[in-house]
């Protein structure tokens, strides 16, 4: 690497991994020989990809406790291949209990669906969020304060997340055998750390409207 600031950061990645490995070598509980065998996960993570909202630190979960997907403000599009693998497989293989929306207040992803600004190809995936904005206009408006609009538009959209994961047919699916399936919505303040639970939980298809309900 002819970049000198390049290569330092690059450096720092390989360190950071030698310390790790200092740190597995000195744990003698067995749990990283445990873990190299394999996974079972009772929690599935969906967040946002930003970089100040990790699962683990987050709910003190250990390495081989959480199982992750993330993407730009923590969405669930049915035609999204990567989100409906992960699903199946947490739900389907890892048999995970609790499936988590994870979404936090100041998102960027959020704030940029609420402008007229173009930023890209990531536009067509905003417009995602710009339909949730769409189901609650009249509410968001009324809010002045612009970052307040943001971050109520930011819950609106976990709960809409929260809707659309549970109207999936691997959820609904898998409810049909099994009454310890949870899907719940959250929302993170990066500035205190808390995670709060946003009230939506569902844990079977009764309450998701007829057109929606498998039977
Ligand atoms: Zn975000």
């Amino acid at each position: 690497m002819g970049n000198k600031e390049l290569e330092l950061g690059f450096e720092k990645i390989l360190q950071g991994n030698r310390e790790w490995v200092d740190f597995v070598k000195k744990d003698e509980s067995g749990r990283f020989q445990q873990l190299a065998k394999g996974q079972s996960p009772e929690v599935l993570w969906i967040g946002c990809a930003d970089s100040r909202v990790p699962a683990n630190e987050i709910t003190g979960k250990k390495p081989g406790e959480v199982f992750v997907h993330r993407n730009i403000a923590n969405m669930v599009i049915h035609s999204d291949m990567s989100m409906l693998s992960v699903l199946d497989y947490a739900v389907n293989v890892l048999k995970v209990k609790h499936v988590i929306i994870a979404g936090h207040y100041g998102c960027g992803g959020v704030a940029a669906s609420l402008s007229r600004q173009q930023f890209g190809v990531i536009d067509n995936w905003l417009c995602h969020i710009k339909d949730v904005y769409r189901l609650h206009a009249a509410e968001i408006d009324a809010i002045e304060n612009h970052e307040d609009k943001v971050n109520r538009l930011i819950e609106l959209n976990v709960k809409e997340q929260v809707f659309n994961l549970c109207t999936t047919s691997i959820v609904q699916n898998a409810w049909k055998d099994r009454d310890d399936l949870a899907i719940h919505g959250m929302v993170i303040n990066i500035g205190t750390g808390e995670l709060t639970d946003l009230g939506c939980t569902f844990t079977n298809n009764e309450d998701l409207g007829e057109v929606f309900a498998y039977k």
